[in-house]
């Protein structure tokens, strides 16, 4: 098909979206899993790439980097990934950076990881712990049970990161001295997806439909990781609460654990136990064949403790794809990235959807993250490298909407501005990018 009918085609879906009537489609992540949806999202990532257009390089004269926040890898039990293997995925798929979030596990000091560039691949070491995550400059071991406010500020010092995580759990939490907060969280949209599992563990236990499985994650495996994803609504209503009174940036955080490793393991020929990898038996689903009679196929020929279905989801691989935070900086340095972080140069987008780089928020004399004094006349610009449906807000609250691949909005009062880009995949509207907001005050 030529580009400028390919083009045609998404502009007349974008079209159809601005009629006051049109439905507004909505698919649940399970009928997201579905043959025809899957094929269908995956014809409009194939035509998304098509009609990609290469924007000029930045002004500024910086990179933007594909980095990853929220990474765990050899840090628990409930990890089934490797630092080495989160290298060579990143390496396929282009991802510049990995802010590590080790479980914290004392005696060991998770200062004491990878902390260096390899093969392109810069590693800066962290934590998760105590609902947040931390990136300081120097260990904090000894610090590590101080009251939480003492603990932000040891770890923020000089060019320390701090950033609340897994808001859901701690809505109301103070942001004082923090850097940020995570605006995404892939492994949230896992927990909230229950009937999903539940779906998905009872086709483990039929042959024919882990066949099916096997297939589709074969022919769309980042559409299938994908499914789950949903608008975080839950995590940006604080963000944009909190950016009202204070600046605050916005990282995606990916969760990746490589642990979404689907295992049915033989107990006896009508039984079979249904979990992951890294789950202990006594964790793991105990299904019968006088529940599911199909279970006796999967057990015949096979002894107790054996493997009848290995299905894996979320290698890093794809994981890193899912969800990426994007930052704007002069190098590939530790030192570079962390300073351009707390700047708020800094934007999140669902890679695997398409590939976000050319996307710019800027205003009359500043960018993403600045914060500058409000008058009269300032221009938001923002721009894209597909044309999809950008919407400004302010506070929160949307201000402008355009669909294509360019949107200028005269800031009519002061606030924290920020921007969305949305694409139709699969004949459905699904969020791509969030941006750090602009400040004018
Ligand atoms: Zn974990
Ligand atoms: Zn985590």
């Amino acid at each position: 098909m030529q580009r400028w009918l390919k083009l045609g085609l998404v502009l007349g879906a974008l079209n159809w979206v601005l009629g006051a009537d049109a439905p507004v489609v909505k698919y649940s992540p399970t009928e997201r899993l579905k043959r025809e949806r899957l094929a269908a999202a995956h014809s409009s990532v194939v035509t998304l790439s098509q009609i990609r257009v290469a924007l000029p390089q930045s002004k500024l004269g910086w990179g933007d980097f594909r980095c990853n926040f929220h990474a765990h890898a050899d840090d628990s039990t409930h990890t089934g990934g490797t630092r080495p293997e989160m290298l060579v995925d990143a390496l396929r798929v282009d991802v510049k950076a990995i802010f590590l979030s080790d479980h914290f596990r004392p005696p060991r000091d998770f200062m004491d990881s990878w902390r260096f560039v390899t093969n392109g691949v810069l590693f800066v070491p962290g934590s998760e712990a105590r609902g947040f995550l931390v990136h300081p400059m120097t260990s904090v071991f000894g610090q590590m049970e101080l009251p939480a406010a003492e603990l932000v500020s040891a770890v923020t010092a000089d060019d320390g990161l701090a950033f609340l995580s897994h808001i859901e759990e701690r809505p109301e939490h103070s942001m004082a001295g923090l850097t940020g907060m995570e605006i995404y969280n892939r492994h949230y949209d896992a927990k909230r997806d229950l009937p999903g599992l539940l779906h998905l563990a009872l086709r483990l236990t039929d042959l024919r439909e882990v066949a099916e499985l096997e297939e589709l994650i074969r022919l769309y495996p980042d559409e299938m990781l994908a499914a789950q994803v949903r608008y975080a609504d839950t995590y940006l209503d604080k963000w944009d609460l909190e950016t009202k009174t204070r600046r605050l940036v916005g990282v995606g955080a990916n969760d990746c654990h490589h642990n979404q490793v689907m295992i049915v393991k033989v107990v006896d020929e009508n039984t079979v136990l249904v979990g992951t990898i890294v789950d202990r038996d006594e964790q793991m689903r105990s299904v019968s064949a006088d529940f599911r009679p199909s279970i006796r196929r999967l057990t015949k020929d096979r002894k107790p403790g054996e493997l009848a279905v290995r299905l894996d989801f979320d290698p890093y691989l794809r994981a890193l794809r899912c969800v990426c935070t994007h930052v704007f900086a002069p190098e590939l340095t530790e030192s570079a990235l962390r300073r351009a972080v707390k700047a708020g140069r800094v934007y999140v987008s669902h890679d695997w959807m398409a590939d976000p780089t050319g996307f710019v928020f800027e205003v009359n004399g500043g960018f993403m993250g600045d914060e500058l004094k409000w008058k009269s006349g300032q221009t938001l610009h923002a721009q894209l490298p597909i044309p999809g449906l950008i919407r400004v807000l302010c506070g929160g609250r949307e201000v402008a909407r355009a669909l294509g691949t360019e949107i200028v909005h005269l800031a009519a009062e002061a606030g924290a501005y920020r921007v969305e880009a949305w694409l139709e995949i699969g004949g459905e509207w699904r969020p791509w990018i969030y941006s750090n907001p602009i400040y004018l005050r």
